[in-house]
């Protein structure tokens, strides 16, 4: 069974370059129309459903603004 993930977006933090929304494999990111405190149109998680827990957008992010959570199907 594929693993399920539940990410999590700091919106203050995101600078809104993106790279996350271009590694993640399940397009379940994608950019938020509201501005955040920084002027910056943060990242949204619209497909919460379809995140495997991957962690590529948590990886590219430079500014540590992702956390990712196994939900359930972690193999032991
Ligand atoms: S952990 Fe993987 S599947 Fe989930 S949002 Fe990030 S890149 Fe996409
Ligand atoms: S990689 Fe990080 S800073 Fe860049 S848009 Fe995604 S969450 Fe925001």
């Amino acid at each position: 069974m594929a693993r399920k993930g539940k990410v999590v977006i700091n919106r203050e933090l995101c600078k809104g370059c993106y790279l996350c929304i271009r590694a993640c494999p399940l397009k379940v990111l994608e950019t938020d129309t509201e501005l955040n405190a920084s002027g910056a149109y943060p990242v949204k998680a619209v497909n919460q459903e379809k995140c495997i827990a991957c962690g590529n957008c948590y990886e590219v992010c430079p500014d540590v603004a992702i956390e990712i959570y196994e939900l359930e199907g972690a193999e032991t």
